[in-house]
């Protein structure tokens, strides 16, 4: 029988909702279908908050995520991660503040090899990445502080969600913004017992999938405000930066 656990965003008590293979990939949803790993891997349901989340996670180590998900394999079951990502990320990013630049420090945080902060340098932002997995030897609190963050495609992969929290409150300034990507699990999870939806696939190293409300509550714990631009792309700010006035249309 399998342990109760709590909900880490809200406490509730969860059950298990499904289990799926270890090698459950995106690419699935592009009709790519790894072979069976014969590993399971369960995911707990939180049904107060809807946070969904596969809990054994929290045992593994930076290394062991090294070894058995971002590896050398990595990249066929996320090859937009390398390029098209980033490319696409800074578009976005120059979309909404490219006329303020000259006020934006900015740290793409879980940047990967670092070429959106490379691709906003060469237009001369003022910008860095910073990836746990890349940066290994780089202490947090050594890189300053900055008034725009960017998280995209980050909070999905993190086994311990307050633990990047915290990390991000010491990054980020008093009037500064988390500008992060991740889909919401919003009508895509059923309570039935059946995890179908795509985007949950532990291969991608997918362990945590957000609700609006589980992200509304996340916000509130650490004394943030909450928005979201669509299903997949939101902010957390506590106040409103002149620079980013403009994305906060007075209806
Ligand atoms: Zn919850």
């Amino acid at each position: 029988m399998l342990s109760e656990i709590f909900c880490p965003i809200c406490n509730t008590a969860c059950t298990p909702l499904d289990v799926v293979d270890f090698n459950k990939s995106c690419e699935e949803a592009r009709g790519k279908f790894l072979q069976l790993s014969g590993i399971a891997v369960y995911y707990y349901h939180c049904d107060h908050c809807g946070f969904c989340f596969a809990p054994e996670f929290n045992q593994w180590t930076l290394k062991d995520f090294s070894d058995k998900i971002y590896n050398d394999e990595y990249i066929a079951i996320d090859p937009d991660y390398q390029e098209i990502r980033p490319k696409s990320n800074k578009a976005v990013i120059i979309n909404f503040f490219e006329s303020n630049k000259e006020h934006i420090q900015h740290l793409d945080w879980g940047g990967g090899n670092g070429l959106l902060s490379q691709l906003l340098q060469e237009t001369n932002w003022n910008s860095l990445s910073y990836d746990p997995f890349f940066n290994k030897e780089t202490e947090i609190k050594t890189l300053g502080q900055f008034n725009l963050i960017t998280a995209f495609e980050v909070f999905e992969h993190v086994p311990d969600v307050h633990q990047l929290m915290l990390q991000l409150d010491i990054l980020l300034k008093k009037n500064g913004i988390v500008l992060f990507s991740t889909l919401l699990s919003d009508n895509k999870i059923n309570k039935n017992r059946r995890l179908d939806w795509w985007y949950a696939a532990p291969r991608n190293g997918h362990i945590s999938l957000f609700s609006k409300e589980s992200l509304i509550i996340l916000a509130q714990k650490y004394h943030f405000n909450f928005g979201s631009f669509s299903s997949g792309l939101h902010l957390f700010f506590r106040e409103i930066p002149n620079w980013a006035k403009h994305l906060f249309k007075v209806v």
